[in-house]
Order: C-alpha cells, then sequence, then structure tokens
C-alpha cells in the first residue's frame, strides 16, 4: 500500500517527476535530456523499463524537450492534450501518441492518472493527480493563481510536487524587466511562496506525509528560504525542496486513510495568520 516518488529535476531548466509502485511507473513531464533523465534514474537505482507512459503538463520547453529522444529510444508512450501536442511541435512516433482530455482519469497498468486544467500561460496546461495503491500523489507546478480544483485535488493527496516559485520581494527588487516581473506574478504565471504556502496552511490535510517543493526559481528564490519558510508551517508533514540540478531521493509514500473536509471554504474568504 505504497508509492515511489522523485523529482528527477525541478525548474525553469527542466522538469520531470517519477510516480510509481513495485512494477510500473510514469514521469510526469519530460524537460530534461534522455541521457540526464537515466543518469539520475540510475543514481537512485530506478529502472527506465518500469516506465509505462509519459504525461506532459503543457508545451513549454522545460516541460517536453526530452520527449523526443527518450519515447524513441526506450519506446515510451507520451500523453498530450490535442491542443499542447500541436504547440510543442516534438518529433513522436505515430504509435507512441496518445491524447487525454483535461478533467479526464487514464488508467495505466495499476496507476490513475487524473488531470485537470490549471491557470498558466499555455495553450490548454494541466495538473495531474496520480493513484496507485489508494496512494494519491499530486503534481502542481507552473500555477498562475489557485483555483478550486487545485484546492480539491491538494486536500486528496498523500504527496504532492507543489510550486513555491519565486520569493515576492525577491522578484520585485531584482533585475527582471517590468514585463517579465508581471508574467510571473500574474494570475497565468507561476506561484510565489506565500500563494504556496497560503494553499499548504489552509489546505494541508491530515494525510499529506510530504510536500515536495518544486520548480524554484534560480534569480527570485533560495532554497534555504523555502525550506524555513514551509519548515516552520509543517506539523507531521515533511518537507522537501526539488532541485533545479539534480534528483531527490526516492520517497516511499504510505497508504493512510484520505480524510476529506465536509466542504472547502473558497481561498479569497480566508486571511493567512
Ligand atoms: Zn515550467
Ligand atoms: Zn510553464
Amino acid at each position: 500500500m505504497s508509492l515511489f516518488i522523485t523529482s528527477l529535476n525541478s525548474g525553469s531548466n527542466g522538469n520531470c517527476y517519477y510516480i510509481g509502485n513495485e512494477r510500473e511507473a510514469v514521469l510526469i513531464d519530460a524537460g530534461i535530456s534522455c541521457r540526464g533523465t537515466e543518469r539520475r534514474m540510475n543514481r537512485i537505482g530506478l529502472s527506465i523499463s518500469a516506465v509505462k507512459a509519459i504525461f506532459i503538463s503543457h508545451e513549454h520547453a522545460d516541460h517536453i524537450t526530452g520527449i523526443p529522444g527518450i519515447s524513441k529510444k526506450h519506446q515510451i508512450p507520451v500523453y498530450f492534450t490535442e491542443s499542447t501536442f500541436q504547440s510543442s511541435k516534438v518529433p513522436i512516433e505515430d504509435h507512441l501518441l496518445n491524447y487525454f482530455k483535461g478533467g479526464q482519469t487514464i488508467t495505466i497498468g495499476s496507476l490513475a492518472i487524473k488531470a485537470f486544467t490549471k491557470f498558466h500561460d499555455a495553450c490548454d496546461p494541466q495538473s495531474f493527480m496520480v493513484t496507485g495503491n489508494q496512494v494519491n500523489i499530486g503534481i502542481f507546478t507552473d500555477i498562475g493563481s489557485v483555483c478550486q480544483p487545485l484546492i480539491e485535488h491538494f486536500q486528496q493527496c498523500h504527496a504532492a510536487f507543489l510550486e513555491s516559485n519565486y520569493c515576492e520581494d525577491m522578484l520585485a527588487n531584482g533585475s527582471y524587466p517590468i514585463y517579465l516581473k508581471k508574467r510571473i506574478s500574474g494570475k497565468f504565471g507561476h506561484l510565489s511562496n506565500f500563494q504556496a504556502l497560503e494553499l499548504f496552511v489552509k489546505y494541508k490535510p491530515p494525510h499529506l506525509s510530504h510536500l515536495i517543493l518544486a520548480h524554484l526559481s534560480k534569480n527570485n528564490n533560495d532554497p534555504l528560504l523555502v525550506e524555513k519558510l514551509f519548515g516552520e508551517k509543517a506539523g507531521s508533514t515533511k518537507i522537501s525542496v526539488a532541485s533545479r540540478y539534480q534528483e531527490t531521493e526516492v520517497y516511499k509514500i504510505e497508504y493512510t486513510p484520505v480524510i476529506l473536509p465536509r466542504k472547502a471554504v473558497p481561498l479569497k474568504q480566508l486571511s493567512l495568520f
């Protein structure tokens, strides 16, 4: 009654997240090279032969650059929404191309991958929740603002990769041009440390054993700051920060009963702390 998860790489230079049971696994996004993916998996004792499918969240380069190499060499099927595939323009063999729609659940062996739409400046961006052995894992990165489906899926998770992209002060006082600051902090950009922390503090379910903060900005964030911020509010949840340079350890996520709140309170009605 467990799943194994790791971040193989996380950030604007490439994203790839592994979720699997003892026999089979899926990757969410393929934003690093085939060699980089293989090397990271080898180091932590994971086999790419277990990977039965790759699911793509959106067409930005840091989520798709590894697709042609990995899918061709290992003959792994890749799942896109139709418009994400058209926008990504990656070469892929016909028999490996598969489509899904937002709201749909796809079954790969004994894993169920549920997609749902998110706010991000891509054509049809999707978040995912992967379920196996009754364990729910959220993959929530590249999100401009928190929406109700994100809250509802977060509340079901035993572990989640959650974007904590930028520190508001570092972005505001940094050297990025105004248009880029606006894009990052806008409704269709990325989640700030504060936005991610607010989601965590207000909606953390009792069964959430692991939170892995992800997609940290190189220039506008600091992993130690993120670890401290979330560590202070962690309670019984183990906090980790995914690296933009290497894989995390493999986390074993155990099933515990999912306890859902009677009714989620809309985020805008709450004030933090
Ligand atoms: Zn990204
Ligand atoms: Zn993106």
